[in-house]
């Protein structure tokens, strides 16, 4: 087994990490270049793709129907592969905002989004996501008017939720592109809104 640096030793992931890994190469199940490959590819998923993906529906209402209707299905007519899983999108509307969470662990639509946020993955997200939306919103500086309704969805396994925000006033008449730049990881994780600089 390599080490990472000669006075540093793994930590607990690391170790379980590599000792899975090699494994896995040895048994002959996986080869290294596979691994490999599958890092790279996890890292070129960037929250760009969902953008797009948001940007679309806002200008297609065709696809946007499709989108609500079979996320997983609509993805793949953009070419963005979405494996196995079960793609939701929710809409967020004057009257209601989406937000979402996993409290397990950290289920995370990662083919739209890539890597999740650190506090995606905390207790304390996880936890007061589902309790006290609302505060947790307004610590992310979001703070929706009290008709509005806050609706946590949580994420699993094999189904993973985007948020498709509202368009912003002001962006009538703006190309694909121009909408995707406005469109953060955190507005389609829900803890944001859209806005126009
Ligand atoms: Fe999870």
């Amino acid at each position: 087994m390599k080490e990472t640096g000669k006075y540093q030793p793994y930590n607990y992931f690391q170790l379980m990490e590599v000792s899975l890994r090699e494994l896995l190469v040895e048994k002959g199940i996986v080869t290294e270049a596979q691994v490999a490959a599958t890092v790279e590819d996890m890292r070129n998923r960037t929250p760009e793709r969902g953008a797009r993906v948001v940007a679309h529906a806002w200008s297609d209402p065709e696809f946007k129907r499709k989108l609500l209707a079979d996320g997983t299905r609509a993805c793949e007519e953009l070419g963005l592969d979405v494996p196995a899983l079960r793609l939701v999108a929710v809409e967020n509307t004057p009257a209601v905002h989406n937000m979402i969470v996993c409290t397990l662990c950290s289920c995370y639509p990662r083919m739209l989004l890539g890597i999740p946020p650190d506090w995606y993955k905390s207790r304390n997200y996880r936890s007061r996501a589902v309790r006290e939306p609302r505060a947790v919103l307004a610590e992310f500086g979001l703070d929706l008017p009290d008709e509005m309704k806050i609706r946590v969805h949580d994420s699993t396994a094999d189904m993973r939720y985007l948020v498709l925000p509202m368009r912003p006033a002001g962006t009538e008449g703006w190309s694909e592109q121009q909408l995707a730049a406005i469109v953060s990881r955190d507005c389609m994780i829900g803890v944001a809104v859209p806005r126009i600089a």
